[in-house]
């Protein structure tokens, strides 16, 4: 491969694969020497998703070594660090793909200004969502503020782009620039056992769950409610990362033509919509989105927040997803919502509160997708669940975890507790708690609060704030 042309500098962020990813494949295609790089800087990454990131580079350095590179890792402010690459190496491009997040377009367009000026070429590419946000417009041209209208648009206009196939080689520059250890970015800390059985982070992982994908696919429409099952892909954190591309994971629905491919693109629209709305509305993850809701009353009670963090509220359903996600990182949809609104309307704890929680405890944290899940579920949000929707999680419970397989894996005190109780164990005669070792107040928390007069609590408050439920 041609050595005499200056090299060109990969910045990596969220998109850690090498198939279809955009800006490895055009770059490596020019032939010349290549410096992918990827840079520390973001010191509000939560504790689990840092475990993720750790694990996910050093997957991708192992690959990018296997075709003749590495990955080039650097700590601190990502201008300083991207100039300082281009001064060292020489390099008279910069590759990347595009990011929507406001504190990483802040960055993009500063780097951009002063690389340009430094005569460096700047090649951004669209790699990481299925649509631009300025690219879809309602007919008036503002942006959707409606889901079903903006999964039509997307869903008709939508084509995905030419596939980017990994390369096979790629070459390296005659000298590398220096770089920060990759093994210290790793996480042991004893929380992360659980995820370290759970997870296989990077795009191997990404693509063996991938395989999984069409047995899963097969009755996802009912299937993806159910947290005893695996009837989900379990890929967010795959995508969250970048580890898959999602045009190829559409292109591979569309391809199989699956009775339940529609259904999952349409969750995979939840996920462009949700990043729409934070282009369009950078203060999702801080302000109600609907304004009415700032005189919302919402209260302080950190013992029953540090309840619900610990999955101590007396409400199984509740409490088990609580642990699942202390575990593994990881919580399934359906019990993301019960979670969620059990915090905001039988607590009336502020939806931010859980945000942060989650922010902290999720592999698949992502600002976006936090953000305007929270809202959705507080009723606060653009195409908010409405706030009188308040989940009860008993019979939620009942529903989605009929023999409560899922409750006993992860309540192992109330493991053996007859089904009838499982979701509510102060219906558990005597006899049978004694049979099952359970002491209510004791080894098992009586409910935190009573949830037909939380519910009322929530609807009064609601109405007295004159909020259109
Ligand atoms: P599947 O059912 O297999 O769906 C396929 C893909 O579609 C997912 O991987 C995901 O990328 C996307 N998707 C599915 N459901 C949603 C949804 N409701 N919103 C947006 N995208 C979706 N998802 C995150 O990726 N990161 C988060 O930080 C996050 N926070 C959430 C907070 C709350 C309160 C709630 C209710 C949901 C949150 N979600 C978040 C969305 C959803 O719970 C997860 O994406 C989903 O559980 C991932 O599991 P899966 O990959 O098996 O999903």
């Amino acid at each position: 491969m041609n050595r005499t042309h200056p090299p060109i500098l990969i910045w990596l962020r969220r998109d850690l694969r090498l198939d279809d990813n955009p800006a490895i494949f055009h770059a490596a295609k020019t032939g010349r020497p290549v410096i992918p790089f990827f840079v520390d800087d973001d010191k509000h990454l939560g504790g689990a998703a840092r475990w993720w990131r750790g694990r996910s580079l050093l997957a991708l350095d192992s690959a990018l070594r296997s075709l003749g590179s590495h990955l080039v890792v650097r700590r601190g402010d990502a201008l300083d660090q991207v100039m300082s690459l281009a001064q060292e190496s020489g390099a008279t491009a910069l590759h990347f793909n595009r990011r929507l997040e406001p504190r990483g377009l802040a960055i993009d367009a500063k780097v951009v200004t002063a690389a340009r000026a430094a005569g460096i070429e700047i090649v951004e590419h669209h790699g990481n969502r299925l649509h631009d946000p300025w690219t879809l417009k309602t007919l008036k041209g503002d942006p959707f503020r409606v889901f079903t209208p903006f999964w039509r648009r997307l869903a008709e206009s939508y084509q995905p782009p030419a596939p980017c196939p990994a390369p096979t080689a790629l070459t390296a520059p005659s000298t590398w620039p220096g770089a920060s250890d990759l093994a210290a970015l790793e996480e042991h800390a004893p929380w992360t056992a659980g995820m370290t059985t759970q997870w296989r982070p990077g795009e191997a992982g990404a693509q063996a769950m991938l395989q999984r994908l069409p047995e899963k696919l097969a009755d996802y429409g009912t299937a993806r409610d159910r947290p005893d099952i695996e009837g989900t892909s379990r890929l967010s954190p795959h995508l969250a990362w970048g580890e898959i591309s999602v045009h190829a994971l559409w292109r591979q629905l569309s391809q199989e033509g699956s009775p339940s491919q529609n259904g999952y693109l349409r969750e995979l629209g939840w996920r462009d919509f949700n990043s729409h709305l934070l282009y369009h509305f950078p203060r999702l993850p801080v302000d109600n989105w609907n304004r009415q809701f700032d005189a919302f009353p919402y209260r302080s009670a950190p013992t029953q927040l540090a309840a619900w963090q610990k999955g101590l509220t007396g409400y199984p359903i509740v409490d088990a997803g609580m642990r699942e996600l202390w575990t593994t990182g990881w919580m399934h949809n359906r019990v993301r919502m019960i979670t969620a609104s059990f915090l905001i309307k039988d607590l009336l704890l502020d939806w931010r509160d859980g945000e942060k929680w989650f922010w902290d405890t999720l592999v698949d944290a992502d600002l976006a997708q936090n953000a305007g899940n929270w809202q959705w579920v507080a009723g606060s949000g653009a195409d908010a669940a409405p706030y009188f929707r308040v989940f009860n999680p008993i019979t939620q419970g009942i529903k989605f975890d009929p023999e409560g397989t899922y409750v006993r894996r992860w309540l192992p005190e109330l493991a053996k507790l007859p089904t009838h109780a499982i979701h509510e164990p102060s219906t558990a005669s005597l006899s049978e708690l004694s049979a099952a070792h359970v002491s209510l107040g004791r080894s098992y928390p009586l409910p935190l609060v009573d949830h037909a007069k939380a519910r009322l609590r929530a609807l009064a408050t609601l109405k007295a704030l004159g909020t259109a439920a």
